[in-house]
């Protein structure tokens, strides 16, 4: 999709702090991080968020977890903690309309998970 802004990002259309890359999934840097790691995970392939997940893309979704876990042991978060949160929809604030799970930690990230 032309005028997805990850899909341009997964075109190195525009630039991004790449730091995982393979044939389904993208992570990189948050461009306005919320903690001192904030990473953005995504398949590839274009789907606006989880309410309109294909079949095709759960296995990729699935690995994109594990893909997750390893980065945060690689950011050196593992052992304190860390967060992995997706947000879907008008009340959840999603501003990009490209499936993304945001990889938080690095501090204490509260117990609250909403306010
Ligand atoms: P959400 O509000 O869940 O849709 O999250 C969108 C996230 O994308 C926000 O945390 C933004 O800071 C981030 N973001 C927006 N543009 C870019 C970009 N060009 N490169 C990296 N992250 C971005
Ligand atoms: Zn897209």
């Amino acid at each position: 999709m032309n005028d997805c802004l990850f899909c341009r990002i997964v075109a190195k259309e525009i630039p991004a702090t790449v730091v995982y890359e393979d044939d389904a999934i993208l992570a990189f840097k948050d461009i306005t991080p919320q903690a001192p790691v904030h990473l953005l995970l995504i398949p590839k392939a274009h789907c606006s968020g989880l309410c309109d997940l294909p079949e095709s893309l759960v296995p990729v979704v699935g690995r994109l977890h594990q893909v997750a876990a390893k980065l945060a042991e690689e950011a050196g978060v593992a052992e304190r903690g860390w967060r992995l949160l997706t947000n879907c929809g008008p009340d959840s604030g999603q501003s990009v309309f490209h499936l993304h799970f945001h990889l938080l930690g690095g501090k204490p990230l509260g117990g609250r998970l909403c306010q």
